[in-house]
């Protein structure tokens, strides 16, 4: 039997983008309902880089102060080679908060903080969407259905919605794999957020309260077979400096997955709408998939807000054209910035180095990421 829900909005996905629109409805005196497929919280989680773009957003709903309180400001950024050491270092002065590193579980947190758990409906998902003129009918995974007035796809990289509801879209899959980790203080790696460039590899650290987060990414021609470790050990000696001992400073299992991005035509159909990575997911190398999420939110909730309720069309289209640009041009550049740091070559990765050592190329491309342009 099918019954219309008690809230108008659904919501498919509790991260960070699905919780962010939770947030701005809650203030516009809307209850969403947000189905999220895992049964609760706990994730072996890995580190984020949160730029400008997307601290505004947590500034305009309150929440900056408390991600602070979790996350570490960087003094600088600095790009070493596995060839030569460091190439170059842009120091964040102290009064200018560009960056924050941040372990996504505290991120997730502070959002979830404001978003009632009643409103939240754990291991759930849709199984079927069915979009009519004037309703959207959810057929859920314990077999119950209910009507919407708006369906928000806010459930990732493998997005249920996108599948259902959309059909011209791609999967990429990057002969890119990641690894993210978590060591102890005990290796001093500085106060700098620090990304150090290997053949055909990159290991990322960051130093985020009293722990440190790092990742290794890495091309290969196949997934890692078992002992994977083995093979990451291989893969932090090759990256260099002090991701070797990083990563013997810690036995847990780390967050591995291979990298993925999406491209879809169009976000949105009359009364269903894609945002964050289940609309267009972007290399994690750009640092940037959270930033562009948080923003989708908050501009789909102001498209909304202004909107008619009964036909949110209108609404979506005007977020979709508000915020494809921003998305294409992350996109394009962490293709660009993937080339660029995945060299295999030594030719080109000393005359890569030498670029980024001896001109204000890196300084650059910093206060474009940082300005969100
Ligand atoms: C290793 C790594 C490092 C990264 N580093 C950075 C970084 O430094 N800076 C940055 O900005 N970004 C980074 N990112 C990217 C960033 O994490 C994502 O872009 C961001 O989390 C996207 O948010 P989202 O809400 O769209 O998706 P997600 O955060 O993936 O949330 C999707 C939610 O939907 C749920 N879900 C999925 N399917 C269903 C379903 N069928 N039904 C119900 N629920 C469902 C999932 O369980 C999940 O809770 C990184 C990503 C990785 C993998």
């Amino acid at each position: 039997m099918t019954h219309t829900s008690e809230s108008e909005v659904l919501i498919v996905g509790g991260g960070l983008a699905g919780l962010t629109v939770a947030n701005y409805l809650a203030r516009q005196g809307r209850e969403p309902l947000i189905v999220e497929q895992a049964t609760d919280w706990r994730e072996s989680g890995y580190g984020i880089g949160l730029w400008e773009a997307g601290l505004a957003v947590l500034d305009d709903l309150g929440r900056l102060e408390t991600v602070r309180e979790h996350a570490a400001a960087p003094d600088g950024f600095e790009i070493r080679s596995s060839l030569g050491g460091l190439l170059t270092r842009t120091r964040i002065a102290p009064e200018q908060t560009l960056l924050l590193a941040i372990y996504r579980g505290d991120l997730h947190a502070a959002l979830r903080d404001e978003v009632p758990d009643d409103w939240i409906r754990m291991g759930t998902s849709p199984e079927r969407i069915d979009e009519r003129s004037d309703e959207v009918v959810v057929t859920f995974d314990d077999g119950t259905k209910e009507t919407f007035g708006l369906v928000v796809g806010a459930d990732g990289v493998h997005s249920t919605v996108r599948e259902q509801c959309f059909t011209r879209w791609t999967v990429s899959e990057h002969d890119t794999y990641i690894w993210s980790l978590w060591a102890s203080q005990d290796v001093d790696v500085g106060s700098d957020m620090v990304s150090v460039w290997g053949p055909g590899s990159e290991g990322f650290v960051a130093r985020v309260g009293d722990r440190i987060g790092f990742n290794l990414a890495a091309q290969l021609d196949a997934p890692p077979e078992p002992p994977a470790r083995e093979r990451l050990r291989e893969q932090a000696e090759t990256i260099g400096w002090k991701v070797p001992e990083l990563l013997a400073g810690t036995e847990d299992e780390p967050f591995f997955d291979r990298v993925r991005d999406v491209t879809c035509e169009t976000w949105h159909t009359d009364r269903v709408v894609l945002l964050g990575d289940a609309a267009h997911a972007v290399h994690p190398i750009s640092g940037m998939g959270a930033s562009l999420a948080l923003q989708d939110a908050r501009v789909l909730a102001q498209e909304l807000a202004t909107g008619s309720p009964e036909r949110p069309s209108e609404a979506l289209a005007q977020f979709e054209q508000r915020r494809r640009d921003a998305a294409t041009r992350v996109r394009r550049e962490a293709r660009f910035e993937s080339a660029v740091m995945f060299l295999e070559s030594e030719h080109f990765r000393r005359l890569r180095d030498a670029a980024v050592e001896h001109t204000p190329l890196f300084g650059w491309f910093l206060e474009r990421r940082a300005s969100g342009q």
